[in-house]
């Protein structure tokens, strides 16, 4: 089956399937590595091939080096024998990549270990410290303007040694080795909207693509944020060289429109699709490339400056949620994760149509009642349009002009411009050029 006529089919995943596997992810106690890691994969695999891979600490990667391997069992504040704070309550609570601790501190000397948000003083923010060597928690605000004078049992159950870094990558090889890259992070713990959505898309858009036809090859790199993507592109240069189009996905189930972050080159196929299907959604907004945000930071650097746009709904920082205990499972939509993964299919569903076409009967137009692409009967609003888009298709198809730049000149839907042109082509009206976008 091909992508369009699964798509015209319906979502084999609905949005309380999605919201199900961002349920299951939840949970897990991520970090740029370790064993929460490997489970999410794990749990990843259930629905597509994963392959997992296993960099070694110290591993030089461009101008990074792949650093310990974090893993974290149990970590508490206790005053009288009594948690008050408990990592087992939230995973947020400590700072990512804590070193370990066990001591009894003043109420003082904790003070500067504590992180909250005084704005936001019910939720626990969520803290790292990948890269300098120190340990914390993260508590409601409320919580360290009640803390009682006195002393306190800290303790940081957390191994910092070396070990590895883990990614995963699913392919779907297709007609071309030209290669459409999904890259999403696996590194942020209990942040519902903030990874687990972005995963959830992921797998499902990767799971939806395995079971049709497919003209380009796609690789999903499921990788921790900043270090994961540079570890993949120091592996896969080759394959960078390749990439044609490519999407991060992340913040896809909170309840806002759609925003799409343009490549660095601003005018790349991915660019031009996104921006045509986002202009059929209201409220949803085309920015331009900043070098900050998820891991197109990297793809886009000027040393790879791949054709890879950031897929969204409410960008990341602009929710009030963001990076907080509040982007729990409550703030992720069913029927919003639904929607990010129908989008990003139809971003797809472009890019695999997109081509260009010579009109054969370029001389006034073609007869088309006589060829049966004419529909005798008035009044049916959408042959009409089908009848335009054979005439925008016919008059565009110079050899020059693909079915993307005549979807945007016609402002007709990608779909029905496409259409039209697999009628005429059936019809002996148009030739395929071998130019591809
Ligand atoms: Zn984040």
């Amino acid at each position: 089956m091909r992508l369009t006529e699964a798509l015209r089919a319906g979502p084999q995943w609905h949005g309380d399937l999605l919201h199900d596997l961002v349920a299951r992810l939840y949970p897990l106690p991520r970090s740029i590595t370790g064993d929460a890691v490997r489970e999410t994969l794990r749990i990843i695999a259930e629905h597509v091939p994963v392959t997992t891979t296993e960099v070694p600490s110290g591993t030089p990667v461009l101008d990074w080096t792949v650093p310990k391997e974090w893993n974290l069992r149990d970590a508490y504040i206790a005053r009288d024998g009594e948690r008050i704070v408990d990592l087992h309550a939230s995973n947020l609570h400590v700072v990512g990549y804590s070193v370990p601790v066990d001591a009894r501190l003043a109420r003082d000397e904790l003070l500067p270990h504590l992180h909250s948000l005084p704005d936001q003083p019910d939720v626990v923010p969520y803290r790292t410290s990948y890269w300098q060597e120190r340990w914390g928690f993260c508590v409601p605000h409320r919580l360290v303007e009640s803390l009682p004078d006195g002393f306190y049992d800290v303790r940081i159950d957390a191994t910092l040694a070396d070990g590895a870094l883990t990614y995963g990558e699913v392919t779907l090889p297709g007609e071309v080795d030209d290669v459409v890259l999904v890259s999403t992070h696996t590194c942020h713990p209990s942040l519902a909207n903030d990874n687990c959505s972005g995963l959830a898309v992921a797998t499902a858009l990767a799971a939806t693509l395995a079971g049709v036809e497919r003209r380009y090859t796609y690789r999903f790199v499921f990788a921790p944020g900043t270090i994961g993507s540079i570890v993949w592109l120091a592996r896969n240069e080759d394959v960078a060289a390749r990439v044609r189009h490519g999407l991060v996905l992340s913040n896809l189930g909170d309840g806002g429109a759609f925003t799409y972050k343009r490549s660095r080159r601003g005018n790349a196929g991915i660019d031009r699709a996104a921006a045509h299907v986002l202009s059929g959604y209201e409220g949803s907004t085309v920015v331009d490339f900043s070098p900050y945000g998820y891991d197109e930071r990297q793809y886009c650097s000027p040393g790879f400056d791949l054709p890879v746009g950031s897929l969204s709904r409410t960008p990341w920082g602009r929710y009030a949620q963001y990076h907080t205990s509040a982007d729990d499972l409550s703030f992720v939509e069913p029927k919003q994760l639904e929607g990010s993964l129908l989008t990003a299919l139809e971003i797809v569903d472009v890019v695999e149509r997109d081509a260009t076409y010579v009109n054969l009967s370029p001389k006034g137009e073609p007869q088309l009642g006589r060829r049966g692409l004419y529909s005798s009967l008035g009044g049916d609003p959408h042959a009409r349009e089908r009848e335009i888009a054979l005439l925008w298709v016919l008059n565009q198809s110079d050899g020059a002009r693909s079915l993307l730049d005549i979807a945007e000149r016609s402002r007709l839907p990608f779909a029905t411009v496409a259409d039209a042109a697999e009628a005429l082509l059936a019809a002996g009206l148009l030739a395929p050029c071998d130019a591809r976008s």
